[in-house]
């Protein structure tokens, strides 16, 4: 471990020094030598957030998070990626890790060839999706501090219109659930209220003691009975509910779509939608879809993905796993001009190692640095030396 995080953290002194000025030097040398005869380096080490809470969602509990934080060095530059690794999705450190060692980006010479490089690390095995893009962010940074551009910008977006992010409170105790919400009290302009357990009503109206902000309810596939989850999400909007994310079993499309049919609230699919190619599948069964890098394999279908919902008239949010503000500011740099975001992971955990898209009256906003926009914290830095 401690080798890896010497290999990982070699160079981020001087990534660190890049990164706060522009990239123009960089860039220059970049010319003077033909791209042919360098090489793209991945190294990688493993991490784990601690969770300020311990946070429940239907089904499951827990106070921490494993990560694989990945770095793509090329000629004097890093790029940063990250996977996240929540144990209901199936992958661990070690089967990321697994995956990373088969990655061999030698036979490609421009790291900002990012279609044909990517289209590569996805052919190397099936799923693996949090490993993948923890490939394509670190990827999409390199390429960024390389052209000497933030993502947003070369997506001709305005960093500022982005919607408020959503701020998660799980399924806990009243006491709880009261602390929480107060803590989110003059930071955030929308709360993510998980649902689909026992109590949902309690959990609202305890919420509803301390605020009367917009709340959007995630109920991760916990209710089991259509007409029961119609009724909840009727007496819901009645208590400023917005929308609604994946109420019934992710497979579960004439539920779904019923559901969605009659509902007075846009009704989001989660679980149901992973990928670029189930969205077609989706259609109709909800009003819009929650991307997520980590289950879609990063920014470059995550990108793809935006623009197919949209084609086909759906609504889209993007959402997170407990990340560090690397995986977040990759994700918040195409969130412009979405309909909702849920941004918030970063701000969940007590130990993270980067500094990059912050909480700006209750919007997760950018950075205006290259590539993803972020830089390893001193703290982080001093860890991974350790
Ligand atoms: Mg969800």
């Amino acid at each position: 471990m401690k080798q890896n995080r010497r290999q990982f953290i070699k160079t981020s002194a001087l990534a660190a020094a890049a990164l706060t000025a522009p990239n123009i030097s960089a860039t220059t040398a970049a010319k003077k030598q033909p791209l042919l005869y360098k090489k793209m380096k991945l190294s990688w080490t493993s991490y784990n957030l601690q969770l300020r809470h311990v946070f429940t969602i239907s089904g499951f509990s827990r106070k921490t998070t494993p990560v694989v934080l990945t770095k793509i060095e090329f000629d004097g530059l890093e790029g940063y990626g990250e996977a996240s690794l929540p144990p209901y999705l199936g992958e661990t450190q070690e089967s990321v890790i697994d995956f990373l060692k088969k990655v061999d980006l030698s036979g490609f010479h421009d790291p900002t060839h990012l279609e044909e490089i990517l289209e590569y690390v996805d052919h190397i095995a099936p799923g693996n999706t949090a490993a993948k893009a923890s490939v394509d962010i670190a990827l999409h940074d390199l390429a960024g501090k390389i052209i000497g551009s933030p993502w947003y910008k070369m997506y001709g977006l305005d960093k500022m219109k982005v919607p408020d992010t959503t701020f998660t409170i799980g399924i806990d105790t009243d006491e709880i659930i009261r602390e929480k919400t107060k803590e989110a009290l003059g930071r955030f302009n929308i709360l993510k209220v998980k649902v689909g357990g026992p109590d949902d009503k309690r959990v609202i109206e305890t919420i509803r003691s301390v605020t009367d902000l917009p709340l959007t309810v995630d109920a991760n596939q916990g209710w089991k009975d259509k007409y029961y989850a119609l009724d909840m999400i009727h007496w819901m909007k009645e208590q400023g509910v917005v929308m609604v994310e994946q109420p019934m079993a992710k497979d579960d499309y004439e539920g779904n779509a019923w559901i969605t049919e009659n509902s007075p609230l846009p009704v989001f699919a989660d679980e149901s939608v992973q990928r670029l190619h189930d969205i077609e599948r989706v259609k109709g069964a909800f009003s819009g879809i929650n991307i997520k890098l980590m289950k879609c394999t990063g920014m470059r279908e995550a990108w793809k993905m935006r623009h197919l919902a949209q084609a086909l008239g759906m609504k889209v949010m993007i959402g997170c796993m407990t990340e560090t503000s690397c995986a977040i500011s990759a994700a918040a740099q195409l969130s412009s001009g979405l309909d909702f975001a849920d941004l918030d992971g970063a701000l969940l955990i007590a130990n993270d190692c980067f500094d990059g898209a912050k909480l700006e009256n209750g919007k997760i906003i950018v950075a205006d640095l290259p590539g993803i926009g972020v830089k390893l914290t001193q703290k982080a830095i001093r860890f991974f030396n350790e």
